[in-house]
């Protein structure tokens, strides 16, 4: 069966679903393909049931913690995981129902479910249906990855999409990967009653970040019995009755970490090996994500890819910042384009980590005179009084320009107060500006004035 229309989307992730709806709203004709469930990782597996069970985990951190606070709790605390399951579930299904009936309710919109893969550059067949169109976006973002490890095969193992499906409690969870993924799932799951073992092949947590952050991250992990092994470079796996065991090191420590389930949380590879890219002769650099230019435009003219799967962002907002740039291009004539983003996420441990702009290594590594200042959470009065004075604020500063060049924030709040140095970011501002800004008292942001005063030379 053959259609043609004026553009054909391929995947219902952050992306794919607003540009359907903003170039059918223009008067297009559009195709919109999804194989899975509507509203891809995020929702699903992703951002959205993770910060689901953060809280229900937080819930129990708290109870626990009741008594610090002159709250008398009688009787123990326990988790029931189904009912935490059951939350998170009620949460995601209303989202993913909710954009499938919206996209489904569309006018000039059709939606098309099954497996999109081209059969040319501007031709794509899903099912009997064969689709055309001058236009093809592509946002088909990625999975977990799953290495190689020896004794794999004899192992059973999780991914983050298969935790969402568990609903007891691990007596022991082992996590391999040390990244956002994998610490996220190790505090959530402590926090549950699982013990937890951590297992990173670098030397430190969450590599990307400075150093201070990455040992601070550890702290309040350890602080909450999580057992953290790095430097894991003789990983294998095994099996013994119900147990995974697994080789960490030749070097330190135990060699072996017995437990009851494990998670691979290594890393994402991009749904781009099966939506047969080659017939459509679209480029893919040697990880597997497509190449776009700064405006999301492969090398095939009138084929863009958005979100996970063109490497230029791996999160949600970079994801849905893509649909504004092809959107704002296409339809009203704007030149908006990758570059002009600047680099913000969260690791949503508690407390959490708010990052924007350049590392720490980055701005030394770029050789820019550049001033810096922190504050440990200790000197906040808000962190103090809610009791929660875990991590510590900091900022970098362009010596010359006296720009901000990045920020972390990790500690309550901190996924939060650090948009406001971003905005001030994006406004190309000088740091001044929030110095002499009054802010709220008492907050976590009133203190980033004060931090501002004490700037010092960042020195080698
Ligand atoms: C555990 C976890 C926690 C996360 N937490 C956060 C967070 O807190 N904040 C944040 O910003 N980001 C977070 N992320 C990352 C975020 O979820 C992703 O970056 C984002 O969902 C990527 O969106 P996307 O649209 O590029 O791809 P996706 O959301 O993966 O959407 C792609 C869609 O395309 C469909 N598809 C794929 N191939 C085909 C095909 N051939 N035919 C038809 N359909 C196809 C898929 O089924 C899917 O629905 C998290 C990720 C994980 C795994």
């Amino acid at each position: 069966m053959e259609s043609s229309y004026d553009a054909i989307v391929i995947g219902t992730g952050q992306a794919g679903p607003s540009l359907a709806a903003e170039l059918a709203a223009a008067g297009q004709q559009v195709a919109i393909v999804e194989r899975h469930r509507f509203g891809g990782t995020c929702v699903n597996v992703g951002c959205t049931p993770t910060k689901a069970l953060v809280a229900s985990a937080r819930a129990a951190y708290v109870a626990r913690r009741a008594g610090d606070f002159g709250v008398v709790i009688d009787g123990g605390i326990s988790v029931d995981m189904r009912r935490v399951k059951a939350r998170k579930d009620a949460i995601v299904r209303k989202s993913t129902n909710g954009l499938e009936n919206w996209l489904k309710g569309l006018d000039n919109c059709t939606v098309f479910e099954g497996h999109a893969r081209f059969e040319g550059p501007h031709r794509v067949r899903v099912g009997e249906h064969e689709l055309e169109a001058e236009q093809i976006f592509i946002n088909v973002g990625a999975r977990a990855y799953v290495p190689p490890l020896p004794g794999l095969d004899r192992c059973d193992y999780l991914t983050n999409s298969d935790m969402m499906d568990l609903d007891v409690v691990p007596e022991h969870l082992i996590i391999i990967g040390g990244g956002y993924i994998g610490l996220e799932f190790a505090q959530m799951y402590r926090r549950f009653g699982s013990r937890v073992t951590l297992i990173e092949m670098g030397e430190r947590l969450i590599r990307r970040e400075a150093d201070d952050i990455s040992y601070a991250v550890r702290e309040v992990l350890e602080a909450e019995g999580i057992e953290v092994r790095l430097k894991a470079e003789c990983l294998s796996l095994d099996r013994r009755g119900n147990s995974v065991v697994v080789s960490v090191s030749c070097e330190q420590g135990a060699p072996e970490v017995t437990g009851s389930h494990l998670l691979l949380a290594v890393g994402r590879r991009p749904n781009t090996d099966e939506l047969g890219l080659e017939a459509a002769d679209i480029e893919v650099n040697t990880r597997g994500h497509i190449r776009v230019d700064d405006a999301l435009q492969t090398n095939v003219p009138g084929v863009w890819a958005l979100g996970e799967c063109n490497g230029r962002g791996a999160f949600t907002h970079t994801t849905y910042n893509d649909y504004e740039i092809v959107a704002a291009n296409l339809l009203r004539g704007e030149q908006r384009r990758v570059t002009d983003r600047i680099d913000c996420y969260a690791l949503y441990i508690d407390p959490p980590l708010g990052r924007v702009g350049m590392t720490e290594r980055q701005v030394r590594e770029s050789g820019q005179p550049a001033l810096v200042a922190t504050r440990p959470m200790t000197r906040v009065s808000r962190a103090v009084e809610k009791g929660e004075t875990q991590g510590f604020m900091k900022i970098l500063v362009d010596a010359t320009t006296k720009q901000i060049l990045g920020a972390a924030v990790l500690g309550v709040g901190g996924d939060e107060v650090v948009a406001s140095i971003l905005n001030v970011m994006y406004a190309k501002a000088p740091y001044t500006v929030i110095q002499r800004a009054v802010h709220i008292h008492p907050t976590v942001s009133e203190l980033i004035p004060t931090m501002l005063a004490d700037l010092k030379p960042l020195t080698a």
